[in-house]
């Protein structure tokens, strides 16, 4: 049983009260965005009824009360993952969002043709396609750490890919389409030696267990809004101060200047020379209450919650589905089962456990290189969040078990 009442966290959940195919939602699709929490939605709510104005600019009352609960949200930010100051805390779309922001201001500012951005074989497509249109505008390369059978990083050639070449190195902190997890500990202090800035995908981190960027000690670490129990349009690139005093803008526009002439252009201080435009105030509001609801909860309560599930879930497959074969078993992993079914093909799982009311996601989890190396396309995949059950797995198994019978 987890460390806080499941029932009643359930209940804070209204989607989790609904039926699909006339049978309770079961959603284990959770790595691809969780649900979202009454106060999210009550927050979000409660500023387009009370609050809304545009912010930063207006001096009249709802401005600046929009202005005082959007700087909170990043406040609260700050405070989650503990950044030294608020000024390092950008607002983005996401994950996808911060990762094209670092490759085209830090990579464009500090990259040249022949240098080499380090990336690791289970990154998700957002960690690699900025990467190669960098590499089409500035003719750099690109060194892929590959992984072992178990989904593991193969440190061995890590060390050996590490070239004085090397000037960047951007991976993800979990996989999303194993759970398998970096052993950033042991790979950050090593690139901190080499002067190599390093950018963490927190995409798949953040939703499961507490995080620390000065202890993690990443020059970057990105991660969206909608994974951990917040709204989409929001996420986060948190940055060392004086990176991101360095870097030039990105995007031109509103808020991010400081004085406009057609003769030349000052922008405005960090956080807000990055956030060009009217920023998503109601969805950075929103992540604020995520990250008010998280605390409350605790992010190492809840992963290790989703251990056990993980665990039941692992033994349940195995135990009731013989010749399941399971993706990348690492030990370690974080909230992900990834798996192929012999004789049924993926979309057809897919398909046919939605009938029995089971959500979970089907295909290459936008991470077509990491299942190409381990010689599958497609798998189904279920992941875990703060409030499934052990019973949510049984429901789950036999689900699969049903899918087995008629496709085998
Ligand atoms: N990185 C990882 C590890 C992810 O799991 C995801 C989302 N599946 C992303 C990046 C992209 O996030 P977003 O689509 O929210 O920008």
């Amino acid at each position: 049983q987890p460390s806080y009442d499941l029932q009643a966290l359930r209940a804070c959940f209204p989607i989790l009260a609904r039926e699909v195919n006339g049978k309770p939602l079961v959603y284990l699709d959770n790595a691809a965005t969780s649900q979202k929490p009454a106060a999210v939605i009550q927050a979000m709510d409660d500023y387009y009824r009370k609050t809304n104005a545009n912010i930063h600019r207006g001096l009249h009352t709802l401005s600046q009360e929009a202005t005082d609960a959007h700087e909170l949200a990043r406040e609260k930010v700050q405070g989650f993952i503990n950044a030294a100051s608020s000024k390092e805390i950008i607002f983005t779309r996401g994950t996808t969002e911060s990762i094209n922001l670092v490759a085209q201001s830090w990579g464009r500012a500090n990259l040249k043709a022949g240098d080499q951005v380090m990336l690791s074989m289970m990154e998700h497509h957002a960690n690699i396609v900025p990467w190669q249109m960098l590499r089409e505008q500035l003719g750099i390369e690109l060194v892929i750490i590959p992984v072992l059978a178990d989904g593991s990083l193969n440190m061995e050639a890590f060390f050996e890919l590490l070239t004085p070449k090397v000037k960047f190195l951007a991976i993800t902190q979990v996989s999303n389409a194993l759970g398998t997890v970096t052993p950033l500990d042991e790979i950050i202090p090593v690139a901190r030696a080499l002067n190599i800035p390093v950018l963490v995908d927190g995409a798949q981190g953040v939703p499961h267990q507490s995080v620390d960027v000065q202890a993690l000690d990443a020059d970057f670490y990105v991660f969206s809004g909608h994974k951990m129990y917040g709204p989409t349009g929001i996420g986060v690139l948190y940055g060392k101060e004086a990176l991101l005093e360095a870097m030039p803008p990105w995007q031109g526009g509103g808020d991010m200047i400081e004085q406009v002439s057609f003769e030349k252009t000052t922008y405005a201080q960090l956080p807000h020379k990055f956030e060009a435009g009217t920023p998503a105030i109601a969805a950075a509001i929103g992540l604020g209450a995520a990250v008010d609801w998280m605390q409350k909860i605790g992010a190492d309560a809840i992963g290790a919650w989703e251990n056990q599930l993980l665990a039941y879930a692992t033994q349940q497959m195995k135990a009731e589905l013989p010749g399941l074969r399971i993706l990348g078993e690492a030990s370690g992993k974080v909230g992900v089962i990834s798996f192929v079914l012999e004789g049924a093909h993926a979309q057809d799982i897919g398909l046919l456990t939605d009938q029995l009311g089971v959500a979970l996601r089907t295909g290459h989890h936008c991470a077509m290189p990491v299942l190409e190396h381990l010689g599958v396309t497609a798998t189904a995949r279920v992941s875990f969040a703060a409030y499934n059950t052990l019973e949510e797995v049984d429901v789950f198994v036999a689900a699969l078990k049903r899918v087995r019978e008629m496709l085998v």
